[in-house]
């Protein structure tokens, strides 16, 4: 099996091969057939590349290549964001009187799905405590029929137990769904630990670049089929072009995810012993709580962290307005750095109660990018400094 670096340049080489080095852009929604035969068959071939663009174009087709070589899985699709993706996973396997479990501490618009969209349409959901595996067992009921991860979470960094999640799905016939976004297949492969399906905000660190907008589902071909099926109703088709950016991306990330994972902890550590700070989360800090977990479960902890400032909101806001490189932005996962301070941007979205009990008032969420280690370390050292006084 050849190692990461070397996957993420050639594992699409055969999926519509040409003499051009660089894969060419189809730029088409539609393709044709010679006969009504090969005709009617492309049209339900899952995932294929000669029928339809929102069926699948080979662009698609050569990123959910590499993608699924490194998760490890048979096959993966991709869509036109992450929330497409877990929008069309989740409603591709529930029904109405289904019952999913998902985490407390999980991303806005996943948090939303759960308790939101879902209720509406007849499927009810229970959040968890995701650092007890024992809460996700006691939310059992026999109409379980998906348990919804993500690990690290956005935005508290905190850890699920995969292996123990996955034993307890299958004892129960339901199946797993772990969002990956923030670990990435080089820091961490769910699967590895019994989890049946992966998906990707790759707008994050798949991309990398900040320039596109897709997401990635990752698994066995039989539940992606389905998955794709439902696909075609949603029609959050990623078009062409983002599909070739995106695999553009992918092509360097195993070369970007050690740098990140390097400033990550560099930045949680100078930023741990800064007297302006309460709390840093980061799984790679051996003051994590979750640190031994992390460890086994994970290669690399990412370039995201969250800073509790002493001070709280002021001392935060403050903070943001003093960094040089960076900058105020909901993102993570590009090759520049961003800052974000949830408890200010949530002001519009949710009222003071959902946003106190989502994150203290002086959490900032870093997200490090490919910067000089150094440059980013003494960057943040002075804004905790200038928030401070
Ligand atoms: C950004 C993000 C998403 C949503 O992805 P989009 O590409 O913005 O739709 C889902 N999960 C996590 C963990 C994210 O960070």
């Amino acid at each position: 099996m050849p190692g990461n670096s070397t996957i993420a340049v050639h594992a699409d080489r055969d999926i519509h091969p040409s003499r051009a080095v660089a894969p060419p852009i189809y730029q088409t929604a539609t393709f044709s057939a010679e006969d009504a035969e090969t005709f009617a068959q492309a049209a339900v071939d899952p995932r294929g590349t000669n029928f339809y663009t929102r069926f699948g174009n080979p662009n698609h087709a050569q990123a959910a290549a590499v993608v699924a070589e490194l998760e490890g899985t048979e096959a993966a699709m991709v869509t036109a964001s992450g929330m497409a993706a877990i929008t069309t996973a989740v409603l591709a396997v529930v029904s109405a009187g289904d019952h999913v479990i998902g985490q407390q501490s999980t991303y806005g618009g996943t948090a939303s799905v759960l308790q939101n969209l879902l209720p509406r349409l007849g499927v009810s959901t229970t959040l968890v405590d995701q650092t007890d595996p024992e809460a996700f067992a006691q939310a059992l009921t026999p109409r379980t029929r998906l348990i919804l991860v993500e690990t690290p979470s956005n935005p508290l960094l905190q850890i699920t137990d995969l292996r123990a999640v996955a034993e307890l799905a299958r004892a129960h016939g339901a199946l797993t769904l772990a969002d990956n976004t923030f670990a990435t297949p080089l820091n961490q492969r769910p699967v590895d630990f019994g989890i049946d399906l992966v998906m990707h905000s790759a707008t994050k660190y798949l991309n990398g670049h900040s320039d596109v907008s897709a997401g990635a589902l990752a698994g066995p071909a039989e539940i992606l089929d389905r998955i794709w099926d439902t696909s075609l109703l949603t029609g959050a088709t990623l078009g062409p072009v983002d599909a070739w950016l995106l695999l553009r991306g992918i092509r360097t990330l195993p070369l970007r995810m050690p740098r990140h994972n390097e400033n990550g902890l560099a930045l949680a550590r100078a930023l741990h012993e800064h007297p302006a700070v309460a709390t840093v989360h980061y799984p790679g800090l051996v003051t994590h709580p979750q640190h031994k977990l992390a460890l086994d479960q994970m290669s690399g902890y990412g370039g995201v962290l969250s800073v509790e400032f002493a001070g709280g909101f002021e001392t935060a806001d403050a903070f943001l307005g003093h960094l040089r490189y960076p900058r105020r932005s909901a993102s993570l996962g590009g090759v520049e750095s961003l800052a974000v301070h949830p408890a200010s941007m949530w002001r519009g979205m949710l009222d003071e109660e959902q946003i106190a009990a989502a994150v203290p008032p002086g959490l900032i969420r870093l997200a490090a990018g490919t910067e000089d280690t150094s440059d980013l370390v003494a960057d943040v050292l002075a804004a905790a400094d200038a928030a401070r006084t």
